[in-house]
């Protein structure tokens, strides 16, 4: 009942690396901070890319991702502030890749990141969780942890091969561990209006996702590529660029969803 009161939690999956879950991440992280929505955008891949994005040097870090699942930081001892309004980061650098082999050894191995968040700070909407490319235990936290699930589909050939065995995975995680989660929603990003594989992909995947499938597509659009570098999401980087504007009509889309706002043009 109080549930509203509560961060949604996001997590943006997909074993595949590449397809664009940092980006999606970071971006729409910061567009619903952007839209008046706090947000903690929460890294867990061990390569740290998301730490990087928002401008946070991942070795400089004492407190991170890591620390907090291992218990010797608390998440507010670990949070930073970004340059992004309404975003905030818990970092995540090499270490992380240790936890993933101790975590084997704790007891509710599969529930770690679960106890940590119930203890982060109630100001943030949203919780973003930026997932590390494989179907291992640190993305099996994320599933555990979360109350719904983002998948990023790029679109090129094989696309959707794999995607069973994460909708796999994410359906063992809700009979066994997470009862609630659910498929948020599938993401087209990388998309190029003039590649026929684009358009075989988004069939697919309407096809078999249906509605699911967020109305908004992620173009591809050079300016999101080159924003990590400035360690800035799009929205500062480049505004009025097509990544910016699709990151932020994705936000818009999300909220829409979630009821928190009316549809454009419904007044
Ligand atoms: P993942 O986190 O799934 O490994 P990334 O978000 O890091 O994927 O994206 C992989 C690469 O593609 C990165 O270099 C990123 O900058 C680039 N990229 C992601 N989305 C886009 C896009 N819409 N347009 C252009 N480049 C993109
Ligand atoms: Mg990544």
């Amino acid at each position: 009942m109080w549930g509203w009161l509560l961060a949604r939690v996001i997590a943006v999956a997909n074993q595949k690396g590449g397809v664009g879950k940092t980006t999606t991440a970071i971006n729409l992280a910061a567009s619903l901070g952007s839209l008046g929505e706090p947000v903690l955008l929460l890294d867990l891949d061990p390569q740290g890319n998301s730490t990087s994005g928002v401008g946070i040097i991942p070795a400089d870090v004492a407190h991170s991702t890591y620390t907090v699942l291992a218990g010797t930081s608390s998440p507010s001892e670990a949070i930073l502030e970004t340059k992004a309004a309404g975003l905030e980061v818990l970092p995540a650098n090499r270490d992380l890749i240790g936890a993933e082999v101790e975590l084997v050894n704790m007891q509710n191995r599969e529930l770690i990141l679960r106890e940590r968040i119930a203890t982060i700070d109630s100001k943030y909407r949203s919780i973003i969780i930026d997932c590390p490319p494989s179907l291992g235990l640190l993305t099996v936290n994320a599933l555990a942890a979360c109350d719904a699930v983002i998948v990023p589909l790029q679109c090129e050939y094989y696309a959707m091969e794999g995607v069973s065995a994460l909708v796999a995975t994410v359906e063992m995680v809700r009979e066994s561990l997470n009862p609630p989660l659910q498929l948020e929603g599938v993401l087209l990003t990388m998309f190029d209006t003039r590649n026929t594989i684009c358009h075989q992909v988004a069939e697919q995947a309407r096809q078999h996702f249906g509605d699911k499938v967020y109305r908004t597509v992620i173009p591809r659009n050079v300016r999101l590529s080159e924003s990590p570098s400035f360690g800035l999401p799009i929205l500062l980087y480049d505004p009025g660029s097509r990544g910016a504007q699709s990151y932020l009509e994705l936000a818009r889309e999300l909220l829409e969803r979630r009821g928190l706002r009316q549809a454009p043009g419904a007044g």
